[in-house]
């Protein structure tokens, strides 16, 4: 068995057990396998073993993987997620090959993507990254500007809100990551009032998985557990 396959089993073994602590069922939450700066090898190991999320953050990178894997006899169940920062310069390779981007967090972003989304593909499903770590980050929308943004993503004819995301600032205690993420899960309610359509919450990563999932999320985000360290060049 390639280690990459026992690693996507022992990482689903910890998303049920987190969901069974709960009481949530174990497909309640998807997992997204982050395969940036690794080889399309791994992401081979990955599919034939049944992995078939993947999350990448550099856009020329995923283009390559997604072009690459158009022609594999499982492309119909792969899914492309964007998760990096967007340079406006960008938005069209993003809008024509990826079916998610979870790091959007303002206007300009989204009208670019709705624009360039290409008539033959299925509306781009959306997340907004909101900032929940205050001054600690600069990426991501603040809880105040977000129910502004969801009308307007909300009207673009491309694309499809779906939910939220957030990169909480690391914190070693189950408290303080639980907080972080009940504050995104209860923002998600909030907007849900006029956007009932909202159902994903991109939340949790590998040291934080279980808080993520006890406060409502629905896809974890997991690299290194699964593909091992990275090596940026
Ligand atoms: C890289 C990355 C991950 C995965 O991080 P690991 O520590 O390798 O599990 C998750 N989410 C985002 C947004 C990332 O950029």
């Amino acid at each position: 068995m390639s280690s990459i396959k026992q690693n996507i089993e022992q990482v689903i073994s910890q998303i049920t057990s987190a969901t069974e602590k709960c009481g949530r069922t174990a497909d309640s939450v998807q997992l997204l396998a982050v395969s940036k700066t690794k080889p399309i090898a791994a992401i081979d190991d990955a599919i034939a073993a049944g992995q078939y999320a993947f999350g990448e953050n550099y856009v020329q990178e995923g283009i390559e993987k997604v072009q690459h894997f158009t022609t594999h006899a499982q492309a119909d169940k792969l899914s492309w997620h964007f998760i990096g920062p967007i340079q406006s310069n960008k938005t069209r390779q993003i809008a024509e090959h990826f079916d998610w981007v979870h790091s959007v967090d303002r206007a300009k972003i989204a009208r670019r993507l709705s624009e360039q989304r290409p008539a033959d593909m299925p509306p781009l499903n959306i997340l907004l990254q909101v900032n929940t770590s205050g001054e600690a980050s600069k990426s991501g929308i603040a809880f105040d500007d977000l129910s502004a943004l969801a009308d307007e993503i909300a009207a673009m004819p491309n694309l499809v809100l779906r939910g939220l995301m957030s990169i909480p600032q690391k914190a070693d205690d189950y408290d303080n990551q639980y907080a972080s993420f009940s504050a995104l899960a209860d923002a998600q309610n909030a907007l849900r009032d006029k956007h009932p359509q909202l159902d994903t919450l991109s939340m949790g990563m590998s040291g934080d998985m279980e808080a993520a999932i006890a406060a409502g999320s629905t896809i974890v985000r997991i690299g290194t557990a699964i593909f091992g360290a990275r090596n940026y060049k």
